[in-house]
């Protein structure tokens, strides 16, 4: 005997084998047997048997007219959506044992299977009416899902003579579902840069661990950002450059608004000088908030993969 199943009190039990081997609550179908409904389900099943839909056709069967197909059977006591039941009907929950299991903790529901029998054809202008009852219950197992109680309900259906028409069990399987393992939730990606021609070889070279500066080939000087032409010769022809990824904090600034849920606040952001010349603004990383200062030697560290992209960050960098 597991632990799960020690810990289940004899008096849960007992209640729950009370509800064993008793004829439980009459129900009423809302209508006949009837050619309409036998219709609708045939199309939503796309069955064109003539017995089934054809009245001529039925005729000249063995069954002399319109039969329902046999697993039509549990669809003549549907409740419909009130979920409420005709006049004369047992008011008794018969499902009740259900709400015992929930009590105790069984919250999780899973049907499992069904079987059916059938006692003769049914035809239109049957009345149809059902017994339900608990027909078994299993010891407590432990499942995939928990540990549970395989449930299995009976249901007798009877004509307006009370002669039986066919059968139907439903086990369920009500169980304690495993507790859910608490994980931090997943910090969000950090924005991600939007690509054109001018900038994508910068993301390009992150990627491949590389700081790349943008190159005027008309006369070497390099600029940041990225843009189509050399401010200083207007050349549209350029190449790349490889940074070192050293350089000094010309500036910084903690930012506290707006925020992302990808970065801590106050969170800090430098305008570093890389020693080819150019600068560039980036988060600045492995520093507490007043250590910074104007003029510290930092270096790159290209994060991870991020999302799509990596990003570049800087962080204190010892003098060489
Ligand atoms: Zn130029």
């Amino acid at each position: 005997m597991n632990s799960a199943v020690a810990q289940t009190s004899q008096a849960f039990l007992d209640e729950l084998k009370s509800y064993l081997g008793c004829r439980g609550a009459l129900v009423h179908g809302w209508d006949a047997v009837n050619q309409p409904m036998i219709r609708q389900w045939c199309e939503v099943f796309d069955f064109d048997f003539p017995p089934f839909v054809d009245p001529v056709a039925a005729a000249s069967t063995v069954h002399g007219g319109i039969v329902a197909p046999a697993t039509m059977l549990p669809v003549w006591l549907m409740p419909g959506l009130r979920n409420a039941r005709p006049a004369g009907s047992d008011t008794a929950d018969p499902r009740a044992v259900m709400r015992v299991l929930e009590r105790e903790g069984y919250v999780g529901i899973l049907g499992t299977d069904s079987e059916q029998t059938y006692e003769r054809p049914l035809r239109p202008g049957d009345k149809i009416s059902c017994f339900h009852s608990v027909d078994s219950i299993s010891q407590e197992k432990q499942t995939r899902m928990g540990p549970g109680f395989f449930v299995t309900f009976l249901q007798e259906f009877v004509d307006e003579q009370g002669q039986p028409v066919g059968t139907m069990r439903l086990r369920i399987l009500r169980f304690k579902p495993h507790a859910k393992v608490q994980t931090a939730p997943k910090r969000p990606s950090p924005p991600q840069p939007s690509l054109n021609q001018d900038t994508a070889f910068f993301w390009e070279g992150l990627k491949e661990g590389k700081l790349l500066i943008q190159r005027c080939k008309g006369c070497g000087k390099l600029r940041h950002p990225p843009g189509p032409a050399c401010t200083h010769c207007h050349s549209l022809e350029w190449d790349t450059l490889q940074s070192s990824g050293r350089g000094k904090l010309f500036s910084f600034v903690f930012m506290h608004k707006p925020r992302h849920p990808a970065f801590d606040y106050p969170h800090p952001v430098g305008l570093v000088e890389l020693e080819e010349g150019v600068r560039l603004i980036a988060p600045l990383c492995g520093m507490a908030q007043d250590k910074p200062y104007i003029g510290m030697p930092v270096e790159v560290v290209i994060d991870p993969v991020e999302g799509e992209h990596r990003l570049p960050s800087f962080r204190p960098r010892a003098k060489a």
